[in-house]
């Protein structure tokens, strides 16, 4: 059990939510590869994580890029014989009203959060297909799921990381391979201090009192941890979560439930 040996890339590494991911997958004895698209973060993020003596190894990955998907996979397949789970967290945002969203923007959002997904999955399938096992975790949001006023967008790209999900998991299910979503409710991180304060300034309020009305919207009365993502991230990477497949599984304080 655990995840002893077990070769893990993280894209979106060196975000908030992909650090912590990182940090919980090695803390189970995870070969991690922390990877992300710009090397200063990169390195900055792994020298985080050595300074509390959790050693992780890096790599440069834009999801965007066919290209960078494939080549870093192949050198990990390379380097390590294998690839065993892929967690892609990389996301982006961009708040606006429908009426005055920037079509550039939109393109960027689709083009990171959901055409991301498909060829970050794409790159990871053919080692996975050739040792028969494998997982793929993506970072989706509720948002998916419930409006999200001003982020359309970014709902419709994770709805759109959704439907990959459900659909990719079909396809795999009798290779030993799982796919499924993991969707945060509101997690602090820096992609929620931009997302919120501008929707803050959108409807003419501080940032304290919107994430005030976060939390008051959130059932459990607290907003989500880094960590409450990372241990199921780190619980759907085992394999021991074989029987789950194709789910999206919402850690949002019981937001959606209502
Ligand atoms: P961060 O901004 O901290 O992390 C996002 C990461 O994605 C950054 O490291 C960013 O790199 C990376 N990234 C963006 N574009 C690309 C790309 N083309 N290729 C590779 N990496 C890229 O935010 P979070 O940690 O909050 O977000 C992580 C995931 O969680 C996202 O998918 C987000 O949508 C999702 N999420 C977050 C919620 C929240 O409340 N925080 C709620 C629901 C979902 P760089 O810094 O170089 O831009």
């Amino acid at each position: 059990m655990g995840l002893d040996k077990r070769v893990c890339l993280v894209l979106g590494g060196a975000g908030d939510i992909g650090a912590a991911i990182c940090k919980r997958l090695a803390e189970s004895d995870a070969t991690v590869i922390l990877a992300g698209r710009s090397e200063e973060k990169v390195q900055a993020a792994v020298d985080e994580l050595a300074a509390a003596d959790i050693a992780v190894h890096s790599a440069i990955v834009d999801v965007t890029d066919v290209a960078s998907c494939k080549n870093a996979i192949s050198e990990i397949v390379s380097k390590y014989g294998k690839l065993d789970v892929l967690v892609n967290s990389a996301g982006i945002s961009d708040i606006a009203p429908v009426l005055l969203g920037k079509i550039a923007n939109w393109k960027s959002v689709l083009e990171t959060n959901t055409l991301g997904a498909f060829i970050a999955s794409q790159a990871a399938l053919r080692p996975m297909i050739s040792k028969r096992y494998g997982r793929i975790i993506h970072i989706g949001s509720i948002s998916a799921e419930v409006g999200a006023p001003y982020n359309a967008i970014y709902a419709a790209s994770k709805a759109g990381v959704a439907g990959l999900v459900r659909s990719l998991a079909l396809e795999v299910a009798g290779l030993g391979i799982t796919v499924n979503g993991v969707q945060p409710g509101y997690v602090r991180t820096k992609l929620f201090h931009q997302t919120q304060g501008a929707r803050a300034k959108l409807k003419g309020v501080t940032l304290e009192k919107h994430e005030q009305s976060l939390v008051d919207d959130t059932p459990t009365g607290t907003l989500v941890s880094l960590e409450d993502v990372a241990s199921l991230v780190e619980y759907l990477a085992r394999e021991e979560s074989q029987s789950i497949t194709g789910q999206l599984l919402n850690v949002d304080g019981g937001r959606t439930a209502r």
